[in-house]
Order: C-alpha cells, then structure tokens, then sequence
C-alpha cells in the first residue's frame, strides 16, 4: 500500500487545512521537545507563529531513555497545547506512545507523531491505523528503509491512510554528531513510496549549531517539510536542549527557508 507501484501519484495528508506531501511550499513544524509549562509552551507558539512556522510540535509523552528524568507533563501537557493552539492558531504535533493512549492523544493533537523508539511498536502502529488522523512516522534509530516502510504499511493495512514519513538521524560508528542524517533516504522514499517524507535536523545531529545547514540541505534534497526543536531558553531546558534553537536562532532559520523556497 505504500508503494508507488501501487499508487503513482504522491499522497497529500491534511492537517488542519495545511497540505503536506505538494510539491508547493515545504511546511516547517516547531516547538520546544516538551512541553514543560504553560509559560514555556505560549511563548513558544507564539515565537514560531511570528516567524513562520506552520505546525506547533511538543512532546507531552516522553519516551525518555533512562527513566530517572522528565517523562513529559501528560495530559496536563496535551492541555497546554490545546491552549497554545487556541492562542496562535497553529496545529498541535505531538507525540503517542502505547496503544492505550491513542485515543486520548487524538482527542488533543492534529497530528500523532510516532517517535523512533516505537517505529515497531505494531499494536501502537495498528491501533493508530484504525482512526482517521493522520500520523508522523518517524524510522526508527536503527531501522532499514523496507522496515521503515513496513511500519507504515501496518497504518495503511488497516485503514488510514494519512502517514507523514520522518528521517530523523540513524546509529552509525560517528558519536561526534548524535545521530547521522541519513539524507539519501529522502530522495530515494520518494521514489519508492507516494507518502510525504519530512527531515527533522534538531535530533539527526543533536547540535544546534548543524540544524539550520541540514534542515535547508532537506529541503534542497526534496523534504516535504522540517521539524525544528525551538526553546525559550535552550540551557535551561528539561530535555534535548543542545539541539534546541533559540527563537532568534528559528528567526534566522525561517527568513533563510524563505529565500531558498524561491528555488525549489
Ligand atoms: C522528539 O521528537 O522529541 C523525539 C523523541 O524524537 P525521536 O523519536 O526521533 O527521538
Ligand atoms: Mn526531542
């Protein structure tokens, strides 16, 4: 079903009237990588709806690697960006982890994002393939591209169609850059594939210094969109704050995606 044999033309998902997957204008989603307050989520939204952006990411559920830090603010958190999304308009992103909160995560957020530690979780995968909003895949830290398709298969085979796939960095040799961004994929799932493909530079490489030169070599390579992790005050964040732009540092990013949009 993910095929392009099966299926020529490219898939369009919609989030909210956004279209994802045209070869018009890329979509950039931002936001922090939690939600960690109310503060932090409405100043947030703000900043990226001033500069641009088009979608509201932050993580309510963490699938946090050790389980001695900040597991994410829950529904509490679902809450928050349901305020947020009421503040700036923006569509919430956010973040599904088991099967049993698939229903709770979809009365809040526009499009459930199915992180990479889960990309094989098959019950989550089955469970988010029997409603009808869509979903943001993203391939797992050591997964091949016909398992990363596979997964996708799983929501497709049982009824929704609407998936968004997201390269996001792999586990090689190289620790210098927490993952490495794969950015062949991109061109090559689109080739093998009708779904949106989307880059997300901020966990590729784990480095704020790297996310503005590979979210725009996504784009160039042919990204449907970006995810960018953008924080208040990236020192003081509960979670991947290295990798967190600044909203000035996401400014600088959005009027550089801007120009490279007239070349795409
Ligand atoms: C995230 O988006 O904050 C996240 C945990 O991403 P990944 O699943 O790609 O590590
Ligand atoms: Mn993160």
């Amino acid at each position: 079903l993910v095929s392009r044999d099966f299926h020529p033309r490219n898939t369009i998902v919609k989030v909210c009237g956004i279209s994802i997957g045209e070869g018009k204008r890329p979509v950039v989603v931002a936001g922090p990588c939690a939600v960690e307050g109310e503060e932090q989520i409405l100043k947030t939204a703000r900043a990226v709806k001033k500069a641009g952006a088009d979608l509201l990411r932050g993580g309510a559920f963490k699938p946090r690697t050790g389980p001695h830090t900040f597991q994410g603010m829950r529904e509490e958190g679902l809450k928050l960006l349901a305020k947020a999304r009421e503040a700036t308009g923006l569509p919430i992103v956010t973040e599904v982890m088991s099967p049993d909160t698939v229903g709770l995560v979809a009365e809040y957020a526009d499009l459930l994002q199915v992180g990479a530690r889960n990309m094989q979780n098959f019950e989550l995968l089955k469970e988010l393939g029997r409603i009808q909003k869509p979903v943001l895949l993203k391939r797992g830290m050591s997964a091949t591209i016909e398992e990363f398709l596979a997964a996708a298969e799983y929501i497709l085979a049982e009824g929704n169609p609407h998936v968004i796939l997201c390269e996001r960095g792999i586990r090689t040799f190289e620790t210098a850059t927490r993952n490495t961004l794969d950015l062949a994929v991109v061109p090559l799932i689109r080739e093998m594939s009708h779904l949106p493909v989307m880059v997300d530079p901020s966990h590729a490489t784990g480095k704020r210094s790297l996310v503005a030169p590979m979210a725009k070599a996504a784009l160039v390579a042919g990204a449907h969109g970006v995810l960018i992790e953008v924080h208040p005050e990236p020192d003081k964040a509960l979670s991947d704050g290295p990798q967190s732009l600044t909203f000035h540092g996401f400014d600088l990013l959005m009027e550089e995606i801007r120009r490279l949009n007239a070349f795409l």
